[in-house]
């Protein structure tokens, strides 16, 4: 009954230091964002102590009337979300959705055609250490060197080429929109079944304010904890034709027991996704994505494929001198928090690249706007002009405080 203050004080006083740290700085990755008070609790309940191996009605395990309601919820709402057909909400997270999925439809040896991890994709998708560069003979696509977004007539030509046996959309740094029709012409070209892993723009598409890839795809794949505003974790949509095979690999294919307190904190975020408000969000995030670029852009700054259309951009910090892993430590001294990225044809390593990303999908889960896309956009010039001036960087770390005070974060647990 001793609270987690009392039993575990080394602990505890690490959570209060990160509610600090969320509340007194601009969070500006890409893949992250806050969720609800609501969703915050249903993932810290007691569901964290059940066993429910299978799916409802269908368990390994007794006792599992109430985890069978929550899954059932989750699964419905995901469906009314997306306009799927079947969801699978066990996966644990993105990657293990994504191995899940290549389960269900490759064997290994099959051929996958996935983005470039150097050209915006994800690691799931045919990085040589991950299991998708070990079990699968991976093919990359990439952005054209002019326009740095995918040429399709490229991909298609290398599909014809290379005959894969899936061809995966989406990535974790790409600013743009895929084109899931072409894509799917594409794939029946050459017997394809195609992927797209919507993880970070899930939400966007929830909101309406990016285009579905649910009609077009064979199978697709997300994370819950990007812009779609959810606990950290994953999920499958697919065809009612799919189910029964998706089902199988997630469990037992991937995982054992799943995650029910998380599952119940994906049922929660899914019904905030569902109500009006939400949409007006996504398109929020794009507005500001785009204003952000372009007073970026403004400031002499090289913004990769010249703008975006999603939650993310990415900067070209190296074409002024700069490294990413230098912009990155410069900006957290000012208070903002960004990730070092390659961008494509980088010549620089990837623990040095030359590019940061940034996205607004937490600071527009803040209240921010566009107004206060055009100050932060000043302040991330600011400090990077004055990367080297500790001074000059606890000035700005100031005005970030500022703002952060005047739009809280979690002032319940403050
Ligand atoms: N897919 C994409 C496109 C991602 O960006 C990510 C996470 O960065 C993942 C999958 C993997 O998600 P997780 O970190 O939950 O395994």
């Amino acid at each position: 009954t001793a609270t987690l203050a009392a039993s575990d004080p080394e602990i505890a006083a690490q959570i209060t230091n990160e509610v600090d740290r969320q509340h007194e700085g601009l969070e500006m990755i890409a893949s992250e964002n806050f969720v609800s008070r609501a969703v915050l609790e249903a993932a810290g309940t007691v569901f964290t102590n059940k066993y429910a191996e299978g799916y409802p009605g269908k368990r390994y395990y007794g006792g599992c009337e109430f985890a069978d309601v929550v899954e059932n919820l989750a699964r419905d709402r995901a469906k009314r979300l997306f306009g799927a057909e079947h969801v699978n909400v066990q996966p644990h997270s993105g990657s293990q959705a994504n191995a899940a999925a290549c389960m269900s439809f490759l064997t290994p040896g099959d051929t996958i055609l996935g983005l470039d991890l150097a050209h915006g994709g994800h690691l799931t998708h045919g990085h040589k250490l991950n299991f998708s560069g070990k079990l699968y003979r991976v093919v990359g696509y990439q952005v054209r060197r002019d326009t740095e977004v995918v040429d399709y007539d490229e991909l298609e030509a290398a599909a014809l080429r290379e005959k894969p046996k899936m061809i995966i959309g989406g990535g974790s740094a790409y600013p743009r929109q895929f084109d899931f029709p072409r894509m799917r012409e594409i794939a029946e070209k050459v017997g394809a079944y195609l992927m797209v892993d919507m993880a970070h723009f899930a939400g966007l598409v929830a909101g309406g304010a990016h285009p579905s890839p649910i009609p077009h795809a064979h199978v697709v794949t997300t994370t819950t904890h990007k812009t779609l505003r959810g606990p950290r974790s994953g999920m499958i949509l697919t065809k009612q034709e799919f189910a029964a095979s998706i089902d199988r690999s997630v469990f037992p294919g991937q995982q054992g027991g799943p995650l029910m307190h998380v599952i119940a904190a994906k049922a929660v975020a899914f019904r905030e996704a569902l109500e009006p408000e939400f949409s007006v969000y996504a398109h929020q995030v794009v507005a500001n994505a785009k204003v952000l670029a372009e007073a970026i852009g403004a400031e002499g700054y090289r913004i990769i494929s010249g703008g975006t259309d999603t939650h993310l951009l990415l900067m070209d910090v190296f074409a002024k001198g700069i490294l990413g892993s230098e912009a990155e430590v410069a900006l957290g001294e000012a208070g903002i928090t960004v990730n070092k990225n390659a961008i494509p044809y980088d010549t620089n390593p990837p623990m040095k690249p030359s590019g940061i990303r940034l996205g607004t999908p937490a600071l527009t889960t803040r209240g921010m706007k566009e107004a206060e896309m055009r100050v932060i956009a000043g302040w991330i010039v600011e400090a990077l002009e004055h990367r080297n001036d500790p001074a000059k960087l606890k000035e700005v770390r100031g005005k970030v405080l500022e703002l952060a005070e005047s739009f809280p974060l979690y002032e319940f647990l403050r």
